[in-house]
């Protein structure tokens, strides 16, 4: 087999494989027809280098470096005014192209080499962008870590503040990777005002709840700034999206484009149009879905005797559901043994792991905007709780487990809350 054929193969078994399998990472999502449309359009060979410029009628207009942008011109401008409606934000950058690139962007623009920057521990849950070794390590930033609640998983205010008072980062981050509860922005930003910093909320896990009124609206508790990916609980293509109050949009613009991106990936604009114009519809009941999903599938795993975190605290508000998995083998085995049975979900380090158990942590991570993107409710959250029991907890053979997670697959095979398509949500669509 040539490579080019093995690549072909190799893709067609992706889509097969995945219209058998249980999705349950945290950070991924299937994006509707319409949205894969967009991304394989003309869009995706063009260059658009160019700056923002002022509002026609609310829209955007750009001075572009080249020429043949007319119709991609509409398409951002469409793009910046659905995100900033959807979103009630004074203004809405859509050039980073991942969320990691939209943190950066934002820390280029607010801070400057040996400043501080304030987030959650990768083991609490941070983001690596929000640390040294990454992103804010880039730009030479130190990092300062809160203090972490672990009864309440959430960040310790009170125990934080001497600190940040002490250190005065100049940019303090909220939102983060393992995220159950709102995060206390109105307290945090209290404590930004205090000592100069700006806040900056990273929704990139949450923006879909956000889109839909739930979880926390961070720009109405008083963030700064919000930065976030546009494919994890939000639906959309990769890609990055940063909103701001007016006062931070010229630096946050500037950062983006020359700053941080020649080009940035225009058939991926595209689709974030097709996917914040289904949210408009059809966000809030996707949203309330995916909490009622994760409470219920937290609920269920309870009683079938898994250990879910934070019982008293309903387990979940968001579309993550965590579990201590360290008296059944560790986080690393678990997520193998389900892989064997198509469950498809990933190992977590918990708030009291240390790093070094990063290869075999005590817990697991499970999301649920996929399943709830195909259609599922409660009651498909009850079966699969009783898949992942007998993969875990009766130690059932994985690929018996994985014939009946088969069966039940066969009845989600279409995308829900977006507009009408004859495509099923893991089609392959041949062009040759
Ligand atoms: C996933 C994630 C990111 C990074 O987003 P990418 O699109 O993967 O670059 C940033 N922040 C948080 C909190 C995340 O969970």
């Amino acid at each position: 087999m040539s490579y080019f054929d093995e690549l072909f193969d190799l893709i067609e078994k992706q889509h097969e494989w995945r219209s058998k399998c249980i999705n349950l990472i945290a950070s991924e999502n299937v994006t509707s027809p319409a949205v894969r449309e967009a991304i394989v359009s003309d869009f995706s060979h063009r260059y658009a280098e160019g700056l923002l410029g002022g509002k026609t009628n609310g829209f955007r207009v750009f001075d572009r470096f080249y020429q043949g942008t007319k119709y991609f011109d509409r398409v951002e401008a469409l793009a910046i005014k659905l995100a900033e409606d959807l979103f009630k934000a004074e203004h809405a950058n859509v050039v980073p192209i991942s969320g990691a690139m939209a943190n950066l962007t934002v820390y280029s623009a607010l801070a400057k080499h040996g400043d501080k920057i304030s987030g959650l521990s990768v083991q609490a849950g941070g983001h690596i962008s929000h640390t040294h070794v990454s992103c804010a390590g880039v730009i030479g930033l130190r990092d300062v870590s809160y203090v972490f609640d672990n009864e309440e998983m959430n960040i310790d205010v009170d125990g934080s503040r001497k600190n940040l008072v002490k250190e005065k980062p100049k940019i303090m981050m909220l939102g983060a990777s393992l995220l159950l509860f709102p995060h206390p922005v109105r307290e945090m930003k209290k404590i930004a005002d205090e000592i100069g910093s700006t806040l900056v909320y990273d929704a990139a896990h949450v923006l879909g709840l956000f889109a839909g009124g739930r979880f926390q609206d961070p720009l109405q508790e008083g963030a700064d700034v919000v930065t976030s990916s546009t494919h994890k609980s939000f639906p959309g293509p990769q890609g990055g999206l940063i909103l701001c109050r007016n006062e931070f949009a010229e630096r946050v613009d500037n950062a983006a484009f020359p700053g941080l991106t020649s080009n940035h990936h225009l058939h991926h604009v595209a689709g974030l149009v097709v996917a914040l114009a289904e949210m408009q519809k059809f966000s809030g009941e996707y949203a309330e879905q995916i909490v009622k999903n994760a409470k219920a599938l937290a609920q269920s795993m309870h009683e079938l005797g898994f250990n879910v975190l934070c019982e008293k605290k309903g387990f979940t508000e968001s579309h993550q559901v965590v579990v201590d998995v360290s008296g059944v083998g560790g986080g690393d085995k678990v997520a193998n043994d389900c892989e064997k049975a198509n469950i498809i979900l990933n190992k977590n380090l918990l708030p009291w792991d240390t790093l070094k158990m990063t290869g075999n942590p005590s817990g697991i991570r499970i999301g649920v905007p996929e399943v709830t993107h195909i259609g599922m409710k409660e009651s498909e959250m009850e079966e699969i709780s009783e898949f992942l029991k007998r993969i875990t907890l009766d130690r059932e053979n994985p690929t018996k487990v994985k014939a009946d997670v088969i069966e039940f697959m066969k009845d989600y095979n279409k995308v829900h809350y977006c507009f009408e398509s004859h495509v099923g949500a893991y089609e392959y669509i041949r062009f040759k």
